[in-house]
């Protein structure tokens, strides 16, 4: 995407009102195209509404490198619903997980499998630090029950980018099953099935394809699709169920979100104009880049060590000055067409920046503007975390625990 193809204000179709920029992990800023897409109505049973599902399934397939042994399953609802559809259809009922957990989604996994009543160990490695291909190695060596792996691939809550090739390796050496949750990645972030068969990726619409919210989708191995029959302890969230309709008849099994299904093909095309995943990692890399330099240079400090730090997401500590408040932060730079996340660390106040969606360079030296402007005006000095406070993976010592459930 050039530079220009992005307006300086986020426009709207239309009518004068300038939305400001979404700088949070989705649902995010969406090109016009995308939003234009919506303006029509579709059958869902008709052939053309048809014509793209089976278009959008071809295009995931095709973006994760698959030669025939994946299928695609799209699936009604937010990130979550697809999450506890894959958890409770790919894991036996009588399997064992192990969830790899250093934030919120971690957590969220784990809670989803109480909920299915599924047995689970966790690793649980807190707020910022990523579980080591070593320790999972060491963890399925001592435990044969465990059947199946769940990986966060960005973790959101800190914006972490885990070690997703050498925990595979690990799980594939023991012969157990990686479940990914690649919300926030997929589309950004490549993986290519063929060098890494993961047996079941999941994200949604709304993050790094950069479509409105609505749905998600599956990418399973068509043999893990095949063994999940039964396993399911929910009709509308049976992905094997779903999967077997769709393959049958073309049509989602119940009402499909239609006008985000359309807008979700019309961001592929802009996914695949731009270059695809490699156009996409670029241009969010950068937004990054100049975010983070930006920032340090106003003396913010970020919650992880370089190593760590994805394109997708940024922590930052809040500054230790007594002017600072995040809701007075906030509520200056939504003034000035920004909006901010909150931060999401049980240890430190911090707050978080997207760099995700229909952004680019120029929308983040705005952003540092604005940002500049607001610590002038509410009178803050110092933008360093308070004394003591280490970005991760230099200062702190390993807190990691494994417990069983
Ligand atoms: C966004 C996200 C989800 C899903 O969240 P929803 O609010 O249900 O869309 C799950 N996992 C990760 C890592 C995410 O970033």
């Amino acid at each position: 995407m050039k530079d220009d193809a992005i307006p300086p204000a986020n426009a709207c179709n239309g009518d004068d009102r300038r939305d400001p920029w979404l700088l949070t992990p989705g649902p995010l800023s969406t090109s016009m195209r995308t939003k234009r897409a919506m303006l029509h109505d579709w059958g869902s049973w008709d052939s053309d509404f048809k014509a793209v599902t089976a278009d959008i399934r071809r295009r995931l397939l095709a973006l994760i490198g698959d030669a025939g042994e994946y299928d695609c399953v799209p699936m009604q609802g937010s990130g979550t619903y697809c999450i506890e559809a894959a958890l409770a259809s790919f894991i036996p009922r009588d399997g064992k997980a192990l969830v790899l957990m250093n934030g919120a989604y971690g957590q969220r996994a784990a809670r989803t499998l109480d909920y299915l009543g599924r047995d689970y160990t966790v690793l649980d490695k807190g707020d910022y630090l990523p579980p080591m291909p070593e320790e999972v190695d060491r963890i399925l060596s001592a435990d044969p029950s465990i059947s199946d792996v769940v990986l966060i691939h960005c973790e959101t809550s800190s914006g972490i980018l885990n070690p997703l090739e050498g925990i595979f390796s690990v799980v594939e050496r023991h012969g157990r099953r990686l479940i990914l949750d690649s919300m926030s990645a997929f589309g950004a972030i490549p993986i290519d099935v063929r060098k890494m068969p993961v047996e079941v990726i999941v994200s949604s619409a709304n993050k790094c394809i950069e479509g409105v919210p609505g749905f998600g989708f599956i990418l399973a191995r068509k043999s893990a699709l095949q063994r999940a029959e039964g396993n399911s302890h929910s009709l509308s969230l049976d992905v094997h169920d779903q999967w077997r309709v769709m393959n049958a008849t073309g049509q989602w099994r119940f009402t499909p979100p239609t006008h985000t299904v359309v807008a979700f093909r019309e961001a592929l095309l802009q996914h695949e104009e731009e270059g695809g995943i490699a156009g996409r990692l670029a241009r969010y890399s950068r937004n990054r880049d100049v975010l983070i330099a930006g920032m340090r240079e106003m003396g913010f400090r970020t919650l992880l060590d370089d190593r760590w730090l994805s394109p997708i997401i940024t922590t930052f500590f809040c500054p230790d000055d007594e002017n600072f408040t995040f809701p007075g932060f906030y509520e200056a730079l939504k003034r000035r067409g920004f909006i901010i996340y909150p931060g999401k660390l049980t240890e430190a106040e911090s707050f978080r920046i997207g760099t995700i969606g229909q952004v680019n360079e120029t929308v983040m030296r705005n952003l540092l503007a604005a940002i500049a402007e607001t610590i002038r005006e509410a009178g803050i000095r110092n933008c360093a975390p308070a004394p003591g406070i280490e970005p991760a993976g230099t200062g702190h010592s390993d807190n990691s625990k494994s417990s069983a459930k």
